[in-house]
């Protein structure tokens, strides 16, 4: 039997050389990872067509490979391919099918193809004047749009739930079955789409439901289809807009912060998008290098964090928002919050006046303790720039944090998995109440450090009611003794985190593999379900499908 890159040669006659790539050039070009796992890859293959795409679904199933999609393929610290069974893999790069098509300028609904970038949706809006904010992530300008909402990502643009944004998806199912029965397509589209017999079919664009049972949704976080287009609907750029950085400095009053956030979101829902709270090491993740030098297995002591905390600047606790709408809302709203963050030591305003003489002084005396404070500024002013839908990398250098051979550079495309960061992410939903959070902030304090892993603590508030908290466990990849204690501490906050009530809203591809069971109803329905969809089990089979 021939080699499954040489079937693919022999079948895709017309690609470009650099599209077809061997088992050696693939595994170069696409395993690395931030979870230090190895995959076997047996070839990939970049296409751009719905056709060619069908096609390779025929030989898979006649030559019984498998299929990794990817978009962007920068799914940091939660993994890109998932684990898969004994069969052959070829990924399957859909980076290169990167069509904009506006549907409508005036509504702010486009449709993007798995390819299109952050940055490219950011240059096509600014380009054609489109007054719209792209949904940006801390992932940065690299990473698909489509990925990251099929992976139900998050940002902190007002569409902050990016799936929930997605209005439309068309898919190729790989169930020939399907292709022969309905109009020999193998494009699916919702129950509205089908019905529409107009030429411009807009309405499916515009609604997410659909009509009869939901289908949509189960293209995400899943492995049922390759999905070739969305369209998303995107939120306008406001009138007016400013971000308030509130800082804390009393441990003791973390109640009375998430009190304040609870209330705000639920009091303005609609005019800001979500908060964000970190804590001390977190923020000093971002802005301070590692006291410790980025290859040492261990975490910061007390000393050093209060010396490194007063170097910066940095405080307890840091609430960062921003207000969208028209100016005089703008101005309402932000004097209610002035008023409402009365218990905290300093608001900061992205167009106050602290802020301007700030750069002001800084620019001018870039030295000392005033150096620190342009670096925060800069960091502050690229957090903005994220909050207005401007894709940037302030976020990245947090993965190097222990990466003594990579430096962090935001002049360059950063990539941490091509650059050997060791990262997991712990994201566990919190009940959003002052005292589970405080418990929660206790749990993780008292449970990484037993694995020299620093805590760093970020609460999402994506609604009044519904947190979510991102811990990201960073260790040096190159050093085993690192690795074990890092897969060894999210086991544990995994299983004790269950038992308080935090569980996961998303999963790395070897958690999916070794926690989850196949015996609750849910994943028995999912599999079921997979089955309709992908009869012969092509696509990504181990994608959260215990
Ligand atoms: C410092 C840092 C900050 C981060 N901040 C955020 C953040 O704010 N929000 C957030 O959500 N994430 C964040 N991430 C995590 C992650 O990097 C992003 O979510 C990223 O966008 C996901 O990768 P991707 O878009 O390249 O997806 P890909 O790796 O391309 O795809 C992800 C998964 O989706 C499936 N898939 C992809 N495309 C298709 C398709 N066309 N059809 C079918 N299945 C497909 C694939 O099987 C794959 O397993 C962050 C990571 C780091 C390191």
């Amino acid at each position: 039997m021939p080699a499954v890159s040489e079937i693919l040669s022999n079948h895709f006659t017309n690609l470009p050389k650099e599209s077809l790539l061997n088992a050696e050039q693939a595994a170069q070009k696409y395993v690395p990872n931030t979870l230090g796992e190895s995959f076997l890859l047996s070839a990939a293959i970049s296409l751009t067509t719905h056709e060619d795409i069908r096609q390779l679904i025929e030989l898979a199933i006649t030559h019984g490979f498998i299929l990794q999609p990817v978009s962007s393929g920068n799914n940091w610290g939660y993994g890109s391919i998932a684990h898969s069974d004994e069969r052959e893999v070829v990924l399957l790069d859909l980076a290169n099918m990167n069509q904009i098509t506006p549907i409508s300028k005036e509504l702010g609904l486009i449709s993007v193809q798995p390819g299109v970038t952050q940055q490219q949706l950011y240059d096509y809006l600014k380009d054609n004047d489109w007054p719209y904010m792209t949904p940006v992530t801390g992932a940065g300008p690299s990473c698909s749009i489509l990925a990251n909402a099929l992976e139900r990502g998050y940002g902190i643009t007002p569409h902050t739930d990016h799936f929930a944004a997605v209005n439309k998806i068309t898919a190729i199912i790989p169930n020939p079955e399907f292709w022969e029965n309905s109009a020999k397509t193998c494009l699916y589209e919702s129950g509205v789409g089908t019905l529409d017999l107009s030429n411009e079919k807009v309405v499916d664009h515009s609604f997410k439901w659909g009509l009869g049972a939901y289908i949509d949704g189960l293209f995400t976080q899943s492995s049922m289809a390759i999905v070739t287009d969305i369209t998303i609907r995107l939120a306008e750029k406001p009138e007016g807009f400013t971000s308030f950085y509130i800082k804390i400095n009393d441990a003791e009053k973390l109640d009375a912060t998430v009190r304040f956030i609870r209330d705000t979101l639920r009091d303005f829902e609609g005019i800001i998008g979500s908060i964000n709270l970190m804590d001390k090491r977190r923020l000093l993740a971002m802005v301070a290098e590692n006291p410790n030098g980025n290859g040492s297995h261990s975490v910061m002591t007390d000393e050093q964090i209060a010396e490194l905390a007063k170097k910066n600047d940095v405080s307890e606790w840091m609430i960062a928002g921003s207000i969208y709408g028209q100016k005089g809302v703008v101005k309402a709203v932000k004097s209610l919050i002035r008023k409402r963050a009365g218990f905290a030591n300093q608001t900061i305003w992205s167009d106050g006046l602290l802020i301007k003489l700030g750069k002001l002084v800084s620019n001018l005396f870039p030295f000392g303790f005033l150096k620190a404070a342009k670096e925060q500024l800069k960091a502050l002013d690229e957090g903005i720039d994220i909050m207005l839908g401007k894709p940037q990398q302030v976020a990245l250098p947090l993965a190097y944090w222990r990466n003594p051979r990579v430096q962090p550079d935001k002049s360059r495309i950063m990539n941490p998995a091509t650059d050997a960061c060791g990262l997991l992410w712990y994201a566990p939903l919190i009940p959003m109440n002052e005292e589970k959070i405080r418990e929660f902030v206790a749990f993780i304090r008292k449970t990484t450090p037993k694995y020299k892993i620093e805590p760093l603590i970020t609460f999402t508030n994506l609604k009044h009611d519904c947190i979510d908290s991102t811990i990201p466990i960073i260790f040096d990849l190159h050093n085993p003794e690192a690795r074990q204690n890092a897969y060894d501490c999210l086991n544990e906050l995994y299983e004790e985190g269950r038992k308080r009530g935090y569980v996961p809203y998303r999963m790395n591809v070897t958690q999916q593999r070794e926690v989850l069971s196949a015996d609750v109803m849910h994943w028995q329905i999912v599999k079921s379900i997979k089955a309709v969809f992908d009869p012969n089990n092509i696509i990504a089979p181990g994608r959260y499908n215990p």
